[in-house]
């Protein structure tokens, strides 16, 4: 009896089945742009189908020219586009998974001119205005639609998705938000939401009764003007009617201010407008965004809210996410933190993508841990993410592994990043790493400062220096007065701090740190209070479920400070930066650029301003906390490289300046395989 009766139930779609209720969610990879990444790509789903996914979706694929993500980006519009796809259909099938292409076309989200949409509206995130479709225009992009899910079943699909959310081209139809225009396709609700159910018919008259679609439908879209419930409600009817085997839920426009999938977004947070769906239609529903934990879908699966689970991010970090449910060995799952550092913020920096915790995805042509066929022995110091992947992979080749941690326990800077709010998943990766330690055959040496001659004593044939960093302690008058602490005393010691607080410093850890001390709890962990703060609402008849914000106050007043003048928060993550922008905002933090440190005393931090150190001011605190970045600590490294003792350093011992967690377990994991 499995532990998830319900996930791993097979799903009879009465023309095929699908061997358990797991979907691998959309998600472009960028690798579906270029003809000659077409074996990564296979090996890519091959991995997640081997790992017992029911259901892969890949990348979205546009049905013409127009719909291109990207000038030249992915599409399939011909044959020999299609035959090329078959290494990617066989390689499915031979792990025994199912396959269904995405098929999405961008509209105004396009990034190049000569896009187009419903109306001539440019999207407030791209700078190219769209041509509004003629009626003609229409009929063949619809057509376009068809003939892309044939040469998807020619390829050796089992199926396709029409993405119909995330304000792509056919939600842009759906609404009076992006639908102006006074034809048969735009006006009336009803003729707003006409190209939905047209392009499923014309699919599924293309394709066949024996082959799968699924029409992603989006639910809120987070923006004004958008759908009410009625209307969404409406679609999904028409789409059911018009021969849709399953409906896969959407969350949300990429243009929304309501995050959807970052760290912060409660777990499951959207599911109760799948099950409204799933109310309405006898299709089966699948249910998506941030379901990240077997647990957490089968409380979905078991409530009657939804037949399917769409698992994307998730699947990048684990491809056996689904085995290890299986066998009961979830704590053994890799779990997403939805950091979206490797793979949504390379995807829309046009990078290949990946993933922060398992540099392997989409990588695993040529990043392998093989077997070793000489087992030697290897110390690791210092047991952050840089070491724990070091350890772990050398481990899992087969290798003998010593791991010193000077702390009682594992974690490093993750340790410190999972007590903000909003980042409590980081405690699923040291969750994770505790186990991995364990299965692995990693002997860890807990509390314990390995000194030089300790490890040259232990006669190790190499040594990998994961020692981390300490924060920098920038050189101020009176940076030794008692209100001062470092990031690390504030968060991981939890010393007291006063109602007023100077934050120096507007790095990731700056706008963390302001979090830390102007939110109370942990809204991230209770859906309505983060629905409040973010102005997300359950009336049905308010377009688009947006209304006013209603953040409730700061627990503390905070100043957050950067000598360079240029805007703050620029270096954060591409899809998550914006949302801890508004989240200090909305906290009243005021933010001082441009200062010069003067000095700090009993009143506090004293600033001033230019070359000239003009308009000094005194920021009255009860306490002043560093986030002025870090220095590596690596003072391990020259006696055991005078002692002749092979040396390698990781993460932030081998460059503090890019502290970083992507790179941190990267390093560690390339260096395993090397080894
Ligand atoms: P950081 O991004 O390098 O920021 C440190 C800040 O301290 C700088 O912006 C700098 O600003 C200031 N600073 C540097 N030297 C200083 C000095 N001597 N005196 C006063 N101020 C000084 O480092 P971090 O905030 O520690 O973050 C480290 C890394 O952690 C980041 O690169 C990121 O990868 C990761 N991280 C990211 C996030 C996130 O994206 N949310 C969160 C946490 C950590 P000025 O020179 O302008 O004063
Ligand atoms: Fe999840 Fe972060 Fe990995 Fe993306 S990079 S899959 S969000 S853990």
């Amino acid at each position: 009896m499995s532990s998830y009766p319900h996930l791993v139930e097979p799903l009879d779609l009465g023309f095929t089945s699908l061997r358990n209720r797991v979907v691998m969610g959309s998600m472009h990879t960028g690798l579906e742009d270029r003809a000659w990444n077409t074996n990564k790509l296979a090996a890519y789903f091959a991995e997640r189908a081997k790992g017992g996914v029911g259901l892969i979706i890949t990348g979205g694929y546009a049905p013409n020219r127009t719909g291109w993500l990207l000038p030249f980006g992915a599409k399939l519009t011909n044959k020999t586009e299609a035959y090329r796809h078959r290494a990617i259909t066989k390689a499915v099938h031979a792990e025994g998974g199912k396959i269904a292409l995405q098929i999405l076309h961008a509209g105004r989200y396009s990034y190049m001119p000569g896009s187009v949409s419903a109306s001539s509206i440019k999207a407030p995130i791209n700078p190219f205005r769209p041509r509004a479709l003629s009626s003609k225009g229409v009929e063949q992009t619809i057509d376009d639609y068809a003939r892309c899910a044939q040469l998807a079943k020619f390829a050796g699909y089992d199926g396709v998705e029409i993405m119909g959310g995330e304000g792509y081209f056919i939600n842009q139809f759906l609404v009076p938000r992006t639908n102006k225009r006074k034809d048969k396709w735009g006006g009336s609700s009803e003729n707003r939401r006409r190209i939905a159910a047209e392009i499923v018919e014309r699919v599924r008259a293309a394709t066949g009764p024996d082959f799968i679609i699924v029409f992603r439908l989006s639910m809120a879209d987070f923006v004004e003007n958008g759908q009410t419930w009625d209307e969404i409600a409406a679609v999904a009817r028409d789409v059911e009617a018009a021969g849709a085997t399953i409906i896969n839920t959407d969350i949300g426009w990429h243009e929304a201010r309501v995050p959807t999938i970052v760290t912060s977004v409660p777990r499951a947070a959207f599911v109760e407008w799948t099950a409204k769906v799933k109310g309405i239609v006898s299709i089966p529903v699948c249910a998506s965004n941030r379901i990240n934990m077997p647990e957490t879908a089968e409380e979905i699966l078991t409530r009657g809210d939804a037949d399917l689970i769409s698992l994307a991010r998730p699947l990048l970090a684990d491809p056996d996410w689904v085995v290890k449910a299986q066998e009961a060995r979830t704590d053994e799952i890799n779990t997403c933190i939805a950091c979206n550092q490797a793979c949504l913020d390379h995807a829309f920096q046009a990078k290949h993508v990946s993933c922060l915790l398992n540099p392997r995805a989409g990588r695993e042509t040529e990043l392998k841990l093989l077997p070793t066929r000489r087992t030697r022995r290897f110390a690791v110091v210092g047991a952050g993410p840089a070491g724990l992947s070091a350890a772990v992979s050398l481990a899992q080749r087969g290798h003998h592994v010593d791991l010193y941690e000077s702390d009682d326990k594992i974690g490093g800077q993750f340790d410190i990043a999972r007590r903000i709010p909003g980042k409590e998943e980081f405690t699923e990766t040291i969750r994770y790493y505790t186990r991995m330690i364990e299965v692995a055959g990693v002997r860890l040496h807990l509390e314990t400062r390995a000194t030089a001659q300790q490890l040259i004593d232990g006669n190790y044939d190499e040594v990998i220096l994961a020692t981390g960093v300490r924060p920098r302690i920038p050189k101020i008058p009176g940076i030794d007065h008692p209100k001062v602490l470092t990031y690390a005393e504030l968060v991981r010691d939890g010393k007291p701090v006063g109602k007023k607080v100077a934050v120096i410093g507007a790095g990731g850890i700056g706008f963390d740190v302001s979090e830390f001390l102007t939110v109370e709890g942990h809204p991230s962990l209770k859906l309505d209070e983060w629905k409040e703060e973010w102005g997300v609402t359950d009336d049905e008849n308010v377009r688009g479920f947006v209304t006013t914000p209603k953040p409730s106050p700061a627990a503390r007043d905070v100043v957050l400070l950067q000598r360079k003048t240029s805007s703050f928060g620029k270096g954060l993550g591409k899809t998550s930066g914006w949302v801890h922008r508004a989240a200090v905002k909305a906290k009243g933090v005021e933010q001082i650029g441009g200062v010069n440190y003067e000095r700090i005393d009993d009143r506090g931090l004293h600033i001033s301003f230019g070359e000239k150190r003009e308009r000094p001011r005194v920021i009255e605190c009860d306490n002043v906390i560093l986030c002025a970045g870090q220095e590596s600590v690596r003072e391990l490294e020259e006696p055991l490289r005078t002692a002749g003792v092979r040396v390698h350093l990781i993460g932030g011992a081998d460059l503090a300046a890019e502290l970083d967690a992507k790179r941190a377990i990267e390093q560690g994991t390339r260096l395993a395989a090397a080894l």
